[in-house]
């Protein structure tokens, strides 16, 4: 078993003219297999209530060489991005969580962070959760962004491992069926553990050594979270609990791991909502569930001016590449705005000659 959907790093959601829609869930495509091993790869994870289409299109995707793994992970990518930002004039701020967005009469006129310094903007885009912006930063006055028929990716714990040792004789991604259900917290039971060894990313470890993921996902965020708030040493407890659960699940493949392991690290669902602001701990937005076609949805609010959104919660399937089409279409509808041209590709290095011309 080479590679699953949430994790073939290769995740794309593309906007078509006539988009093709799925009639059933991965989890009931999972019921034509009765391979314990199959019956789990396709029914049970992150991706269980995924329409099934969208598993082929990733097939297909990874097999045309359209969407692919990149060396040093998400991080490579955002720092590609960040260095062409700076290139082109733009400037970055993060550690600057905004708290409000400013409006005057109906316009969106700029951003207050946390710190209380406020800045003044033409336009406001949001790419933060879109459950926080409507009903927090924009205190609920123009509306919920969050279409109720759609769902959300559940939220997820990973347990990550830094082993002492090369295992790059492992497949990358492996899947064990349990011989017990893994009580992971109240309402998820799981049947299987996936792992993934990142050998094939020397930036992931020293050589010698490899890193070690385990993605176990759950919709119960809501324990996570209050344990972390109401008993941090029962919740500190409970993630040992399940990292030596997954640590014994791996040494029926590696039966003396346990002692190569130098470091361990455990994110819950309250971990990502402390850090990223997701709804409900949900890693990827909304689902892309059968009967959903692929269309991004709407971008603005109703009756708020210069505000516009991108990323996952404007584009059901969300991924890496939700964030580049949503903001694509936000900057466009800027510059049709502006009346600016828009400008794409050879454009724009075309226009940082002439910014480095006229600077
Ligand atoms: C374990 C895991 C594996 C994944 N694997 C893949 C994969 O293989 N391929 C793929 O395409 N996708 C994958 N995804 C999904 C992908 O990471 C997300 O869909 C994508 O990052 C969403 O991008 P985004 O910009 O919309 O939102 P986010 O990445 O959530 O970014 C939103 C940002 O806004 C910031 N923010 C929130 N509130 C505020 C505020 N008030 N003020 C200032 N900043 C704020 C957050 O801190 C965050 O940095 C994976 C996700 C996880 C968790």
């Amino acid at each position: 078993m080479a590679a699953q959907l949430d994790d073939a790093g290769a995740h794309a959601t593309v906007p078509a003219a006539n988009p093709p829609r799925s009639t059933i869930s991965c989890a009931e495509y999972s019921k034509r297999f009765t391979h314990p091993l199959l019956r789990s790869f396709f029914g049970e994870g992150g991706s269980a209530q995924l329409a099934a289409l969208a598993l082929v299109l990733m097939f297909a995707w990874l097999t045309e060489r359209d969407a692919g793994y990149a060396i040093g992970g998400s991080q490579a990518i955002i720092g590609l991005i960040a260095d062409n930002l700076r290139n082109l004039g733009g400037r970055l701020r993060t550690g600057a969580p905004v708290e409000k967005i400013l409006v005057e009469r109906d316009t969106a006129v700029g951003v207050r962070l946390a710190s209380g310094e406020t800045i003044a903007a033409d336009w406001v885009i949001s790419a933060a959760d879109g459950h926080a912006t409507t009903d927090r930063l924009l205190g609920g006055r123009y509306g919920d962004v969050s279409d109720h028929t759609l769902k959300a990716f559940p939220s997820y714990l990973q347990v990550s491992l830094g082993v002492a040792r090369d295992l790059s004789q492992q497949p990358g991604y492996m899947i064990r069926v349990l011989d017990r259900p893994l009580v992971i917290d109240p309402g998820t039971e799981l049947s299987q553990l996936a792992f993934r060894f990142f050998h094939f990313d020397p930036s992931f470890a020293p050589p010698g050594k490899t890193a070690v993921t385990s993605f176990i996902p759950t919709e119960n965020w809501e324990f996570w979270m209050r344990l972390r708030q109401s008993d941090l040493t029962r919740y500190q407890a409970e993630k040992q609990r399940i990292a030596d659960a997954v640590i014994a699940c791996l040494e029926r493949s590696l039966p003396d791991i346990r002692r190569v392991i130098e470091l361990i690290d455990v994110s819950s669902p309250a971990t990502v909502i402390r850090y990223t602001n997701n709804w409900r701990g949900s890693y990827e937005g909304w689902l892309l569930t059968p009967g959903a076609g692929y269309r991004p949805l709407r971008n603005t609010l109703p009756g708020l001016r210069h505000f516009l959104m991108a990323g996952q919660w404007v584009m059901p399937g969300g991924g890496l590449p939700s964030g580049l089409f949503t903001a694509r279409s936000a900057i466009q509808a800027v510059c049709r705005a502006d009346r600016v041209p828009f400008l794409w590709r050879g454009a724009i290095s075309r226009a940082r000659k002439v910014l480095k011309a006229t600077a």
